[in-house]
């Protein structure tokens, strides 16, 4: 086998009607959509499509709700500095504080912490166990002084999902508006604005097998959103820019056929990768974040205990199978990932991070052999790793 792709959650390959759907758009079919001669009709069209597609695929009626953007690091960018200029700013009715998870994406949370050295007052709320935030929690920290609540749909390294209705109510009892990144949910899980009844939802194409440099915002009832791009009318005026025609006419396609796999992603990559997740967890001292029944189907954040995750990689790349460490170790540092801390892990654990994510294209031979890899590589580097001793401390989980 020569090349197996375990990273879905850093991106995706194009699904292949999605990239036909863009290439005439890349050529011929080059208009400026705002131009009114036959070169723009053409895009015009087009783009109407590739909207419906992303108003069906998100649940979310057809009004002004949904912008496009050029990634989903501008929407959620947008939302937090929006909300800054229309209310934080000026604290309008007493409110000077936003309330974010302590696992939100950097997109997030560096925009949060962004906010606060212009003034602006951040609650992070800490997670359990499984790497979630209880609804329980929020409702203990909000109060009338909010204007934001910021928390995931579900974890980009963990997989995990959040209560984001339940969270979404909260956040309105106390007059505040709230907002999810649901980059890591939309193409996976059913996710649907309408019954979520959030404000605020950002998206990207790249995490659903369309291109990358596209994404987008949904915004109930078309709410005004002080841009962070001025400039002509493009989108209404609340997003300027030349529209991305390739880009957002693949986007839509690649929405529309990863709704289409909604089923498909719950049984099938489910069952392959439960059957990765159960080959990693029948190996002595591992361990799995996030119970299974609250996780997307596709993501298992294991932990290989004396193996180090850049390690795992490195033996992993030389037999063909790409996957991460997630986060988790990315920064030189040793401070330890916030999931991990919060199960009560130490800074090893955190650092025997492997993160690996499958995707609607993902093949059961590719998981036979990934299966067959891991096991050998965890038996060399365990062989040499130094600190590492069979103590039966660590205790199972992830089922
Ligand atoms: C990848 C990712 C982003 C960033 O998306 P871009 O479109 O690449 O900017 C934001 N949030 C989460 C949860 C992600 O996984």
């Amino acid at each position: 086998m020569n090349k197996v792709y375990l990273d879905n959650n850093a991106t995706t390959m194009i699904d292949p009607e999605a990239y036909e759907a863009m290439l005439p758009f890349l050529g011929e079919n080059f208009g400026n959509p705002n131009s009114l001669h036959s070169y723009g009709n053409a895009t015009h069209a087009a783009l109407g499509r590739a909207m419906d597609q992303l108003y069906a695929g998100i649940g979310a009626k057809d009004s002004d709700d949904i912008v496009v953007t050029s990634c989903a690091t501008e929407s959620n960018n947008w939302v937090l500095k929006g909300v800054y200029f229309d209310i934080l700013k000026e604290q309008k009715n007493g409110k000077n504080r936003i309330i974010v998870s302590s696992v939100e994406h950097p997109a997030v949370g560096a925009t949060a912490a962004f906010l606060e050295s212009l003034g602006v007052e951040v609650t992070r709320l800490d997670v359990d166990h499984n790497g979630l935030v209880s609804p329980q929690a929020l409702k203990s920290v909000i109060g009338d002084d909010v204007a934001l609540v910021s928390v995931m749909n579900a974890n980009n390294e963990t997989g995990v999902i959040f209560d984001i209705k339940s969270m979404a109510e909260i956040a309105h009892a106390y007059g505040a508006l709230f907002h999810t990144d649901a980059v890591q949910a939309v193409g996976k899980i059913p996710v649907n604005v309408a019954e979520s009844n959030v404000d605020f939802l950002s998206f990207s194409a790249h995490k659903f097998h369309g291109p990358k440099g596209v994404g987008g915002l949904y915004i109930k009832n078309s709410r005004e959103l002080t841009p962070l791009l001025h400039g002509g009318e493009h989108m209404g005026g609340r997003r300027s820019g030349t529209l991305n025609v390739a880009g957002i006419v693949a986007m839509g396609k690649a929405l529309e056929n990863s709704v289409k796999f909604l089923d498909f992603e719950r049984s099938q990559v489910r069952r392959l990768r439960d059957k990765l997740e159960d080959a990693i967890l029948e190996m002595s001292d591992t361990y799995v974040v996030g119970d299974r029944q609250v996780r997307v189907p596709n993501t298992i954040l294991a932990s290989i205990k004396g193996v180090e995750g850049e390690a795992m990689l490195w033996d992993l790349n030389q037999a063909g199978i790409a996957a991460s460490t997630g986060s988790a170790c990315a920064s030189e540092s040793l401070e330890s990932n916030p999931i991990m801390e919060a199960i009560g892990a130490d800074a090893e654990l955190a650092h025997t991070a492997l993160r690996l994510s499958l995707s609607r294209f993902t093949t059961e031979a590719e998981i036979d052999y990934a299966i067959e890899v891991i096991k050998k590589a965890t038996n060399r580097l365990r062989a040499i790793s130094s600190s590492f001793s069979y103590a039966p401390s660590w205790h199972k989980s992830g089922l």
